[in-house]
C-alpha cells in the first residue's frame, strides 16, 4: 500500500494519542493486535500493536487508508479498520513515518 508523503513535514510526525480499541469494520469483531494510535498534524492516523514512540517494534499496524471510521461499541470508543490492510513489522519506523511520545 503506497502512502502519501506528509504535506506538513515531508515525513509524518506521528504523535502518540494513547490506547484505543480497533474493530473489523465489516464484522465489528475486536482486533486485539491493535492497541495504540498516533496522529500527525496533517491528519494522518496510524494504529499499532506496539510502542514505536518508545523505540519498540510497531508490530501489527494500519495506516489512514485502512481506517474506515470511528465508533463507540459497549464501553469503548475506537476505530473501525479494514482488516485486510493490517500489516506487520518488527521495526520501530515505517517509510514516511516517525513515531513520537509528544
Ligand atoms: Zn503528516
Amino acid at each position: 500500500m503506497a502512502n502519501a508523503p506528509c504535506p506538513t513535514y515531508g515525513v509524518h510526525r506521528m504523535i502518540s494519542r494513547g490506547y484505543t480499541v480497533a474493530w473489523d469494520h465489516n464484522t465489528r469483531s475486536k482486533i486485539a493486535s491493535l492497541i495504540g494510535w498516533y496522529r500527525c498534524a496533517c491528519g494522518e492516523r496510524v494504529i499499532t500493536g506496539g510502542t514505536p514512540h518508545f523505540g519498540g517494534a510497531i508490530l501489527d499496524y494500519v495506516t489512514e487508508g485502512g481506517i474506515k471510521g470511528t465508533a463507540v461499541i459497549g464501553p469503548a470508543s475506537g476505530f473501525l479498520v479494514q482488516r485486510s490492510l493490517i500489516r506487520n513489522t518488527t521495526s520501530s519506523t515505517l517509510n514516511g513515518y516517525r513515531f513520537y511520545s509528544a
